[in-house]
């Protein structure tokens, strides 16, 4: 097979980029090891920051976004004893929306479907081929056991963190920064409506908690729990007199309700960032290229932020013949991967303690302090408004 761009990956970097590029008039053929069915029922991130949205419903991928999505003005940050508020709205007219990774996921496939995308799903043995030549190409065998090739101009890389193309690159040829936390998350979603009009991010001594949501009747819950955490250590009663504790259940009247658990997993915490985004005529943009704690809501957003870069670059590479923005890609997007990086790793760090291993006091100190200080300080909730709600996509 020939075509434009051979992209490896059908998350939401894979099928946002082909449908990009085929605006542009560029052609794509996506390669995925998962089935449809499975990449589509991934539960994952859910809230949208003001970029993403922008960018969505710029492409003609905003209407049931606009229908069902639900805008935040804020988030609440709380500590016990204590619930505030900060308002991006006010502070800087920017919002984030709940719409879930799952959601957007079926839009795009939609969108792929009503433009005759192509698209494999259930690949196997995907591996990069001469990507240092202008004619790399992509081999892998497809769901009814043919092998199968396809050259093409560019490969973009969109296949996560443990696909092909990061590998792909020569240690020499890359580096890499990583950070691993000692806490992971146990998340479920629960059929019940939330307890909460917007997200709460709750600091406490047993560890940190967070409520989000994903629809009027669906509830997603995280807690700290430490790195190897067995969920069968977890039954039902412990989760909700967990998440009980940490969110405040009775302050202030404050009541959460449980309600049936239906998704229950361990999300282990990392920060990584791999430089160059690009090694000759491969592209990497998502999860490829960077991993982000997801304590500030930014995975999601930053691979819709690199596509957002990546395909008018290879627009310009492929049609008009111009390797300029292809080479500014991976500074360009950097630029933005290492300020999300450092968000996310200061959300981490500023609501994480040290839970039933007790911690550390000074830092238990400072972090309700710089808490205090971002809720009490216009200057501080700003940073912390921009951040969350999003920067430009060129920032
Ligand atoms: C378990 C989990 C939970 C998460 N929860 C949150 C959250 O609560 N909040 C938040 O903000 N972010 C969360 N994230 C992060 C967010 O979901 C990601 O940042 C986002 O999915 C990145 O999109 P992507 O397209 O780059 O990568 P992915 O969505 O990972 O897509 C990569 C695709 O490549 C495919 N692939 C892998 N190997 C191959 C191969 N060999 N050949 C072809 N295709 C391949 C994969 O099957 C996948 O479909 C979570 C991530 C994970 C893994």
């Amino acid at each position: 097979m020939r075509t434009h761009v051979a992209i490896v990956g059908a998350g939401p970097a894979g099928l946002l980029l082909s449908h990009l590029l085929a605006q542009d008039g560029v052609d794509s053929i996506v390669v995925e090891t998962r089935t449809r069915a499975y990449v589509e029922a991934r539960i994952r991130a859910g809230i949208l920051e003001n970029s993403t949205v922008e960018l969505l419903r710029s492409c003609g991928l905003g209407d049931r976004l606009d229908r069902e999505g639900d805008p935040h003005r804020g988030i609440y940050l709380q500590w016990p004893g204590e619930r505030h508020h900060v308002n991006f709205a006010d502070l800087i007219d920017r919002k984030v929306w709940i719409y879930g990774q799952t959601e957007v996921q079926r839009d795009l496939g939609a969108a792929r479907d009503a433009a005759g995308q192509q698209i494999h799903y259930e690949a196997t043995d995907v591996a990069l081929h001469d990507l240092g030549t202008e004619q790399p190409h992509v081999t892998f065998t497809d769901a009814d056991g043919r092998a199968l090739r396809i050259d093409a101009d560019a490969i973009a890389g969109c296949d996560g963190s443990f696909g092909p193309s990061r590998a792909a690159v020569p240690d020499l040829a890359k580096q890499t920064w990583e950070r691993t936390y000692p806490y992971s998350w146990l998340g479920i979603l629960a059929d019940v409506a939330p307890s909460t009009d917007e997200l709460i991010y709750a600091w406490h001594p047993d560890g940190f908690a967070l409520h989000s949501m994903r629809s009027a009747r669906v509830s997603r819950f995280y807690l700290q729990v430490p790195n190897g955490t067995d969920l069968a250590d977890w039954s039902d009663d412990r989760i909700w007199d967990g998440l009980a504790a940490r969110l405040g259940h009775g302050q202030d009247g404050w009541a959460l309700t449980p309600g049936p658990i239906t998704d229950r997993s361990v999300l282990p915490m990392r920060s990584f960032v791999m430089a160059p985004m690009r090694h000759g005529r491969l592209f990497l943009a998502g999860d490829a290229a960077h991993i982000v704690p997801p304590t500030g809501a930014k995975g999601l957003n930053l691979a819709v932020a690199d596509v957002a870069l990546l395909a008018p670059a290879l627009t310009a590479l492929i049609r008009k013949k111009d390797p300029g923005p292809a080479d500014a890609y991976s500074d360009a997007a950097l630029r933005r991967v290492w300020r999300c990086t450092h968000f996310s790793w200061w959300m981490t760090t500023m609501l994480h303690t040290g839970g039933a291993d007790g911690g550390d006091p000074f830092d238990a100190e400072l972090q309700q302090s710089q808490l205090r200080w971002v809720t009490s300080s216009t200057a501080g909730a700003t940073g912390l408004a921009e951040n969350y709600a999003g920067l430009p996509i060129e920032f």
